[in-house]
């Protein structure tokens, strides 16, 4: 949670600034597009102003162009009428207009004059699906109809209220969905007077008819909102995850560390422990482990084999050879003893150059025959690689009932080996518990 605090500040601004839009938008300006004005509209005309016959006033006619004040008077002429101003927007004869989707509402600011009954406020908006470039009246039609009542002051229309007339939807017999308003691509926007006006001259004047629209409607505004938010959200949870997985890599790291620690200690112990037990010179067990491992064998409950080796005028091989000649020897029959047993049976290094040997032998004949066997393996064996001297040894070997010290078994190998030190050496000699028979080889 190193972040943590400052999260909530972020939270606080996050939710101030969310306020602030949600109250600024009702006071943010409105977007406007003035129709009447200079170079808003690709052209603007009369509808009408055409239909004079040769060098006879036309029944329509500006007034003042610039104002957008025009006069209609169709007393004196018969046929078509019409009498207003169009604004045409866009590329029209590409059947290209301008989007007014953004725009909703119409203000619209009209001086009318001689008494018709009705005003029309219309667009028309090109739709390729039907619309035709050669025929202007099949972009779709939208209009509202006023009341000179209505337009006395200025005005404010809703784009909704212009809908398709009946006359436009029963002229082209469309699908349905055709007839459905629209302010996208809008090729032209016009103020006339519908109907009969032969009766009566008409003046106009349009001083403004001007189009507003929110620069970003609340849809838009509160989606902005949300998608900010969702962004926010997800950066700070990007952020916290790449934290988060640095900091499990770093303890990934450190466990690994700890690990390798760990097992370096472990095998640096295990080093410790084997030199703690094992006889360096001979590298079979010392002293300590072989009582290590008679304890072990004990506990089984089960008879032990105990055979006592002492190599034979073994001060006579030192003084005549040298010490280190001495050592050879020593590293020599324990190897030739380690090499005749069997899994089970352990040798270690007694002291000086006596060795013990404990086997698994259910029986003293197992066990002297193990004796035996080591014996011979002795005499066999070329000791002394150069072959300057023999080497044998005296064996003493006793059984170790279950459940009876080893200490006490000790005292009679010992005897027994002391017995084949007497008896000439080179030797095995046994001791059974209880009674004191010896047998030579
Ligand atoms: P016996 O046949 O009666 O056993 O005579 P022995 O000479 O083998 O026995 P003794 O106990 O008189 O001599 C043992 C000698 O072993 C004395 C000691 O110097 C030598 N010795 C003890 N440990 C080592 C050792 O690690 N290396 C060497 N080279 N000699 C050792
Ligand atoms: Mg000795
Ligand atoms: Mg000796």
């Amino acid at each position: 949670m190193q972040h943590a605090p400052s999260n909530p500040g972020l939270l606080a601004a996050g939710i101030a600034l969310t306020l602030l839009a949600v109250a600024g938008h009702t006071w943010l300006p409105l977007q406007e597009l003035d129709l009447t004005h200079p170079g808003v509209a690709s052209n603007a005309f009369l509808i009408g102003e055409q239909q004079a016959a040769d060098g006879a006033t036309p029944p329509v006619r500006w007034v003042n162009a610039e104002r957008h004040h025009w006069h209609c008077d169709y007393r004196s002429i018969e046929g078509r009428q019409g009498c207003g101003l169009t604004f045409m927007l866009g590329d029209t004869e590409q059947g290209r207009g301008i989007d007014l989707r953004s725009y909703s509402t119409l203000r619209m600011d009209l001086v009318l004059n001689g008494g018709a009954p009705l005003v029309r406020v219309a667009m028309r908006n090109f739709d390729p699906r039907f619309s035709k470039l050669e025929d202007g009246n099949s972009a779709r039609m939208q209009s509202v109809q006023l009341r000179p009542r209505d337009v006395a002051r200025p005005v404010q229309l809703n784009l909704s209220e212009l809908t398709v007339p009946e006359w436009w939807v029963q002229q082209f017999d469309l699908p349905r969905e055709y007839n459905q308003p629209s302010r996208e691509n809008v090729t032209a926007f016009t103020v006339d007077i519908p109907g009969d006006i032969s009766g009566q001259p008409q003046d106009l004047e349009l001083r403004s008819l001007v189009l507003q629209g929110e620069w970003i409607s609340r849809d838009q505004l509160y989606l902005a909102i949300l998608s900010a938010w969702l962004l926010g959200a997800s950066a700070l949870a990007t952020r916290r995850w790449r934290e988060l997985r640095q900091r499990a890599r770093q303890q990934q790291r450190e466990i690994d560390a700890l690990t390798t620690r760990t097992r370096q200690l472990r095998l640096e112990q295990e080093g410790l422990r084997r030199l703690a037990t094992i006889d360096e010179l001979t590298g079979v067990l010392n002293r300590r482990g072989l009582e290590a491992a008679i304890d072990d064998l004990e506990a089984q409950a089960e008879p032990l084999g105990l055979v006592l080796l002492d190599i034979d005028h073994f001060k006579a091989v030192n003084d005549h050879w040298g010490h280190a000649a001495g050592d050879e020897v020593l590293r020599r029959v324990a190897a030739i003893v380690a090499a005749s047993l069997r899994s089970a049976d352990v040798i270690g290094r007694w002291g000086g150059e006596e060795f013990v040997i404990v086997c698994r032998c259910r029986h003293i004949d197992e066990a002297a025959a193990l004796a035996e066997k080591l014996r011979v393996a002795i005499v066999a064996a070329d000791v002394d690689a150069k072959g300057r001297f023999g080497v044998t040894a005296s064996f003493g070997v006793t059984l170790v009932p279950p459940g009876t010290p080893t200490r006490r078994a000790f005292r009679r190998a010992d005897a027994a080996l002391y017995r084949a030190k007497a008896g000439g050496r080179d030797r095995v000699e046994l001791s059974i518990a209880g009674q004191d028979a010896a047998t030579t080889r």
